[in-house]
């Protein structure tokens, strides 16, 4: 069989095989499916060969990627993020370093109203120019999936601005993109007095737009004392289900205010944070089989906490790790550092973060079936690194390790050295 590309020699071919399931729970997080000499072939964009690198060789292929000494990995995929914004928050940075909290800058009218103001009145060409900018940040930390979240409109013609601008990344960038719909990210200022004209506007105007040009695939809500009430919640994300769209909460965050329990209820396809999310929330979600994502940079940004990624495993959950790139609580797209902050700490094993960013991570976002492992079939979206086992990708952190990367089957990226 001739090969568009053959990647080959792999010291380490991480698979993350789950045999067709959609995610991994509990002990089968840890079974990344790793071949050792291993290879991989690649023909019209999707994986035609996963095996050892003795059944092939080099003619066997149009282009050869010789992978000798790395590792190789899926795609990662990041499933949660706010990445299209104007005006960043280096001064509230500074504040918080000081000593202020999130919470009362955000009271002083900083935090998302910052970036609100700003993105209003930015022009969607300079959205998506800086937009790509980060997107290329996600890339070449390895993600060659990322979800993006409006939310930084919170009206009407801004919401539906900021999905036009999303859809234009996606016709100008190689990274594939899973739009989400987040008019509900918080209640704008000048609807804090009347709070239910502005969920009637949600529900009545925005959502009606976004679904009927398809501008979104999934529906969040930020359910918080600070954000959105459990029933405002649900009235709002049961009309995006009713309109075809799958349903995302960022839940129990600061809070545990039910937010897991909404999400179990509603069949979502992912609960995000669950900082704060009790025992018997987390039984509930795994019943539904929603995705746990779990958000250790937005921790390490805050300073709080990290939430503890074991009781979640433990329970059944399929968790994931994203970004939650943003202004004002993650500002950085690196998968990698995320990668080894779960490890480091939120006890994950380095193969639980490996599944994390990948398979479960896909499934995250209803794509599973298609991309997250290195299984025939599957599309090619593959990592190299410039490491001889996939655990140096976790332990030599905060560094970017990748070598090469492909996307749908094309090589996207690959690292020149001068004199090599
Ligand atoms: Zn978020």
């Amino acid at each position: 069989m001739t090969f568009d590309l053959l990647i080959t020699n792999a010291a380490q071919l991480v698979t993350v095989a789950s045999g067709g399931a959609r995610v991994k729970t509990g002990a089968d997080m840890r079974e990344l499916g790793v071949i050792e000499d291993g290879a991989v072939g690649v023909k019209d964009g999707r994986i035609a060969f996963v095996g050892s690198a003795d059944e092939v060789d080099f003619e066997d292929a149009e282009r050869t990627i010789n992978a000798i000494g790395k590792t190789v990995l899926p795609g990662f995929v990041d499933a949660h993020t706010h990445l299209v914004f104007a005006g960043a928050r280096e001064n509230e940075f500074a504040r918080r370093i000081a000593g202020a909290t999130y919470a009362e800058i955000a009271a002083a009218g900083g935090g998302i109203a910052t970036t609100v103001r700003a993105t209003r009145e930015a022009r969607p060409v300079d959205l998506v120019e800086s937009a790509l900018h980060r997107l290329d940040s996600c890339l070449g930390f390895g993600a060659t999936t990322v979800e993006i979240k409006s939310g930084y409109g919170l009206d009407l013609e801004s919401e539906i601005m900021l999905l036009e601008v999303i859809r234009e990344l996606q016709a100008l960038h190689v990274v594939e993109i899973a739009p989400t719909f987040l008019g509900a990210h918080t209640i704008p200022p000048e609807y804090r007095e009347r709070r239910t004209e502005y969920v009637d506007l949600v529900v009545d105007r925005m959502l009606p737009e976004v679904t009927s040009r398809a501008l979104a695939e999934s529906c969040d809500v930020f359910v918080e004392k600070t954000a959105f009430t459990i029933d405002e919640g649900r009235r709002i994300l049961a009309a995006a289900k009713a309109r075809g769209l799958a349903v995302r909460i960022h839940a129990d965050q600061i809070t545990a205010n039910g937010g897991a329990e909404l999400a179990a209820e509603l069949g979502a396809l992912s609960a995000d944070h669950l900082d704060h999310a009790s025992d018997a929330a987390l039984a509930l979600l795994r019943a539904s089989g929603a995705v746990a994502v779990l958000l250790p940079g937005v921790s390490l940004f805050l300073g709080e906490p990290m939430p503890d990624a074991r009781r979640f495993i433990d329970a059944g959950l399929p968790v994931a790790v994203a970004t939650d790139m943003n202004p004002g609580s993650c500002m950085s797209e690196n998968l990698q550092l995320m990668m080894s902050l779960a490890a480091m700490q939120m006890r994950m094993t380095m193969e639980e973060t490996i599944t994390a960013v990948t398979l479960n991570a896909a499934a995250a976002l209803g794509r599973s079936d298609r991309i997250g492992s290195i299984e025939t079939g599957k599309q090619a979206d593959l990592l190299v690194f410039d490491t001889p086992n996939y655990a140096r990708i976790l332990y030599h952190f905060g560094v970017n390790h990748l070598n090469a990367i492909v996307k749908k089957g094309a090589v996207v990226f690959e690292k020149h050295y001068a004199n090599a």
